[in-house]
């Protein structure tokens, strides 16, 4: 790429980008395949997406459009210039619920158009199992479809008319309505004209290629269509894989929802039993039969989020080989409930398999759902190199074949050796086959190709389709020609050079032009498009560390590499929901997601990271075609871009399917950094905030006035980088231990000592004659001892109510959280050492069972994994014993109600619940809400949120304040949402927030002032 080519494209107002940090971002989709682009451009109108078109086509460089980037056949990389709509085209409007019909930007989501339409009633039929990031412009693109393809058919069935940018900059609008100016299609009138005539010669040959009754898509352009109806060169761009034209916008069918659903669960002890019960079922015409099998199921052991749903399934107790989800819809409105029920009875009836389980509850029916859809990413999420390969994915054949074709693939799997699950769409023939390979081994690289070369020939043999899913992308083209035959791909070819004459669109895909016409400088020109080229570069060079990694990965893959490795591509952290990836959530930008943070720190370790930074980057050096390290794999504004901004929130440890655990492998990698280079100051101070509480408590008063004061925020500022717009947690006049000490005197080593006990008690509250119940460990945390000791009184008074005698550990350090978090993983080692040794040889009444009780969550987190992660000896013994207070309680009071009494209110109040990040990647907080639901006349939620975007230091650094209100704003919206919505009245509502940084957050940002739930449930004791 010359500077004049980028000039001439930055000159068309496009926001549009050629760093070296944004190449290596754009380089993966979710397939097995590595392209580095020339840039990437990120276009908000359809005439800014003309203007850069244009002009890269002009420029000689080639253009790759591009949604969530979630396709498996690496059709969504290329080497020219990417078109990244899924930034900014997320516009739904036009609405027509008489018509049915939507209009929405390329870059809507999914799971956005749904959630739109379904206060109407509506939904849009094809659901791909990435509705939470795909977007409309990809599922066009791909004409995706899912599991109730056999209702809704494919994506393409429901376009009305697509807007569209082509290689010259025209902006056309095509499709078969009169919905749209005739002029903007009149200019494409041509291209259709020759495009028919070319189809219709060709009509015997797809009759005999591809014969009636598949239900999913056949590949390359929909020329079967296309044929059905000729006005509408929609048929021919759905599915084209953005090798003809960008997609800017969509006039879409909409469906309306059904009335009612019912799911029957089939067990089965082996797949070909559920093969053959599919067939039997297709006559009660179901909207989706869904085969999982153990390798899928299996992968969601030790899962928090899919625990609920391995009960439901009773997994444990009546173990199975596969399963059969078989959905009924009806949406007839007349008698529907007894459609469902009838269908689901009928089901019963026929006594297929092992065991049947009906299901009608949505929540249920949404859990079992839950395990389908994250399918392939819990089986790329097994420990070790070898992984479940998607290559041959996709191939489809008539669901009656499905037990024959079965059998052909395990006949082609078994003489290698190779195991695979078969899993998704039964209903209709389509079963997710992924042969488990390890692609850093030429031997298992030699079965990848064979395996790929004889389902190429099976599905001939089936006279099915072998990418009736995902596209053609890299991984097929290199079998169009079989697939096909000579006349079928010269038609596609006649249609490539009617719409892009240029070969300007995704070049090498579908086709085996096999070279693009890109910059003849870019070092994989001329690279032919084959199923084994163009992969992944940690396949083909083993990611060599110029670090010894420190911490276990005890979780899962024990191994730095391993864990960085699970990263598949899936996109899952592209969601706007749940508490991965907030910052993804905030911005929507690449280098802001798991997925960017992964893709960059294996940039870097694969020398791809450039030396000066984004700019600084000249192109890799090719030395003996091996690539030379550029840049220095620790320490490069690239990998600060991507680790920097991380919150270390743990949010993608149980959301990312693959359990891809960035907090982790940030502080793996800023802890080589550190101990190579030695820790920065700042680093330093943030470290050690225990003993800047300590320094603080000694003269709070003073303490408090001079960070209050303006000059001396400046220069922190200035110095340390401290926000001078942050506020700065007060230093407590009293410390909670010393008050502890005052008032109970029980620490462990005094506990029974029972004469040391002060009667008096702050606020005349006297403890109970009876602690029955025994001593607890209050973990007297840094944020309670030395800035909000009343948290830790309220929970003391709690825990006295319920009969505890409450102790504190004396000597205990900080927990080691704040260093953990810069990545000063020695200094949280030591901590983590001093206190499990403390807590190990504790001699108190109980010995070590002593419960140990912590206020705050990110401590809590420390103890129970961390520590474990740090390879400190009896950390997990010690784990056990450690509660979350409102766990705690939550439980006891749930096995014994009365142990608590409440004081009647009289006044209705709201309790709104925002749980730490910490807190919710290791356990579901709904019980939260039932704990504060067992005070008189309180109604709790629990707030839909992520990190509050404080995330202990990050928020008070200057550098991130701006970044960390972004992230805040999902909070701020649901206080607000909620305060209206819910109560109708700002008074009557509570926010409760268990982090202290949470709760600095929320104080900082709106009127209100929350509080610990220690506090709510010390207020409200009888
Ligand atoms: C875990 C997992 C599960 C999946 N499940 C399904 C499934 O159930 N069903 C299914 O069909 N697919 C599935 N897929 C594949 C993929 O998610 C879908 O194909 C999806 O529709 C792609 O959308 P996207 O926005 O990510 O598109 P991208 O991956 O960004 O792009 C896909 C293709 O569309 C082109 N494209 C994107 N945007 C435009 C545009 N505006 N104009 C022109 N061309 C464009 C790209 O060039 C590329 O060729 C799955 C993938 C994963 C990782
Ligand atoms: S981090 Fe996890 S969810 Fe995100 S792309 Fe990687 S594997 Fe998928
Ligand atoms: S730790 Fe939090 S901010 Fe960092 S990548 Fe994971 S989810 Fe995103």
């Amino acid at each position: 790429m010359t500077s004049a080519q980028e000039k001439k494209i930055r000159q068309t107002g496009c926001d549009a980008r050629f760093d070296n940090l944004t190449r290596q971002l754009y380089s993966t989709d979710a397939s097995i395949y590595q392209i580095r682009p020339v840039g990437a451009a990120f276009p908000k109108t359809a005439e800014q997406a003309s203007l850069v078109i244009h002009a890269t086509a002009d420029a000689g460089i080639s253009v790759t459009p591009r949604g969530a980037g979630t396709s498996l056949v690496g059709n969504a990389i290329g080497e020219g210039l990417i078109v990244d709509f899924s930034r900014h085209n997320r516009q739904i409007t036009g609405l027509e619920l008489e018509k049915r019909s939507v209009r929405v930007g390329a870059g809507v989501v999914l799971d956005q158009l749904n959630d739109f339409l379904k206060p109407h009633g509506f939904g849009f039929g094809p659901d791909v199992a990435t509705s939470s990031r795909a977007t409309l412009g990809g599922m066009i693109a791909n004409n995706s479809s899912g599991a109730r393809c056999p209702i809704y058919g494919t994506t393409a069935d429901h376009v009305i008319s697509l807007e569209i940018v082509l290689a010259d900059g025209r902006i056309v609008t095509v499709g078969e309505a009169d919905s749209f100016p005739s002029n903007r299609a009149a200019s494409v009138e041509h291209e259709r004209q020759q495009i028919l005539k070319i189809v219709r010669e060709h009509s015997a040959e797809m009759a005999e290629r591809w014969p009636p009754g598949l239900i999913k898509r056949w590949p390359g352009y929909g020329i079967e269509r296309f044929l059905r109806a000729p006005n509408d060169l929609t048929n021919i761009l759905g599915g084209s894989e953005g090798t003809l034209a960008a997609i800017f916008s969509a006039e879409l069918k909409i469906s309306p929802l059904p009335h009612e659903k019912g799911l029957g669960l089939i067990f089965f002890a082996s797949i070909a039993e559920a093969m053959q019960a599919t067939v039997e079922l297709l006559d009660l015409k179901p909207a989706a039969i869904e085969h999982i099998d153990r390798p899928l199921f299996n992968g969601t052991k030790g899962q928090l989020q899919f625990q609920a749903a391995r009960d439901l399934l009773e997994l444990e107790s009546k173990p199975c080989e596969s399963i059969l989800i078989v959905e009924f819809y009806d949406d007839s409105r007349n008698d529907v409930a007894s459609a469902v029920a009838e269908k689901l009875s009928i089901l019963q009836s026929r006594k297929l398999g092992l065991r049947t389980k009906i299901l009608t509850d949505p929540a249920q029916m949404n859990m079992v759902w839950s395990v389908r859809k994250s399918g392939l990413s819990l089986l790329t999420g097994c420990i070790g190199p070898a992984k479940p390969v998607a290559f041959i994915e996709d191939a489809a054949v008539r669901p009656a074949q499905l037990p024959e074709y079965v059998r052909g693939l395990q006949s082609i799997m078994k003489p290698l050796g190779l195991t695979a699950s078969y899993y998704g769409h039964a209903a209709s023939g389509l079963l997710h086959v992924r042969p488990v390979l390890d692609m850093h081994s030429a031997a298992d690289l030699k079965k990848f190709r064979h395996v790929a070369d004889e389902t190429s020939a099976l599905v001939r043999q089936f006279k099915g389709s072998l990418s009736a899913e995902h596209g053609v992308g890299i991984a097929r083209t290199e079998y169009m020609r079989d697939q096909l035959g000579n006349q079928l791909l010269e038609v596609m070819r006649e249609i490539k050079r009617a719409f892009d004459p240029k070969n300007v669109f995704n070049p090498g895909k579908i086709f085996e032009v096999g070279t693009s016409r890109c910059d003849v400088r870019t070092p994989q020109r001329g690279v032919p498009t084959t199923i084994d080229n163009h992969l992944r570069e940690n396949f083909t060079r083993p990611l060599e560390l110029p670090f010894q990694p420190v911490l276990a990965f005890a979780f899962k893959d024990r191994s730095f590499t391993g864990n960085l490795e699970q990263c598949n591509g899936c996109g899952g952290c592209l969601k706007q929901s749940g508490i991965m990836c907030p910052t993804f959530i905030a911005t929507h930008d690449e280098v802001m997601s798991t997925r960017g943070r992964a893709n960059i720190i294996r940039a870097a370790l694969e020398g791809r990271l450039s030396r000066n930074g984004p700019e600084g980057f000249r192109g890799r050096n090719m030395t003996a075609g091996k690539p030379s390290l550029l840049g220095d794999p620790l320490k490069s504004a690239e990998l600060d871009a991507a680790l920097s901004n991380c919150l270390s929130c743990k949010g993608c440890t149980p959301e990312c399917p693959s359990n891809v655990n960035l907090a982790l492998l940030k502080a793996e990698m800023l802890h080589a950094r550190w101990r190579r280079d030695g820790l920065p100051l700042r680093e330093r101070i943030l470290s050690n905030v225990d003993l800047l509480g300590k320094l603080g408590c000694l003269l709070p008063r003073l303490t408090n006035q001079l960070l209050g004061s303006k000059l001396a925020r400046i220069a922190m500022e200035k110095a340390i980088g401290i926000s001078a717009r942050r506020s700065l947690p007060h230093y407590a006049s009293e410390r909670f231990d010393k008050w502890f000490r005052r008032h109970c005197t029980a620490s462990v080593s005094d506990a029974t000592n029972k004469e040391g006990r002060s009667p008096d008690r702050p606020g005349g509250y006297k403890p109970p004659l009876l602690w029955n119940r025994g001593p607890v460990i209050l973990w007297d945390d840094t944020f309670v001892r030395y800035h909000e000791p009343h948290i830790g009184i309220a929970a003391v008074k709690v825990l006295e109510a319920l009969g505890f005698e409450v102790a504190l550990v004396k000597h205990r350090r900080c927990c080691g959280r704040p260093a953990f978090s810069q990545g000063n993983l020695d200094a949280a080692a030591k901590l983590a050492k001093h206190n499990i040794d403390l807590l190990s040889s504790r001699g108190a009444p109980g010995g070590h069972a002593l419960p140990i009780i912590f206020l705050e969550p990110s401590c809590w987190s420390m103890f129970v994994e961390d520590y474990r992660e740090l390879k400190i000896e009896n950390a997990e013994n010690i784990a056990a014993r450690c509660f979350l207070f409102e766990k705690f309680v939550a439980d006891l009071l749930a096995k014994e109600p009365e142990a608590l009494r409440f004081k009647d209110e009289s006044r209705s109040r709201e309790i709104l619940i925002h749980p730490h990040c910490h807190a919710k990647s290791i356990l579901n907080p709904a019980f939260m809400a039932t704990l504060a639901e067992r005070l008189p006349g309180r109604k709790a939620t629990v707030l839909d949120t992520a990190c509050c975007g404080m995330a202990g230091a990050f928020g008070a650094l200057a550098e991130k304040y701006d970044l960390s209100l972004l992230v805040a704003q999902r909070l701020l919206d649901q206080i607000d949402n909620q305060r209206r919505t819910v109560s109708g009245s700002a008074a009557d509502t509570e926010v409760i927030a268990s982090g202290t940084s949470c709760r600095h957050q929320i104080s900082d940002l709106t009127d209100k002032h929350p509080t610990h739930m220690a506090e709510l449930l010390a207020e409200a004791i009888a």
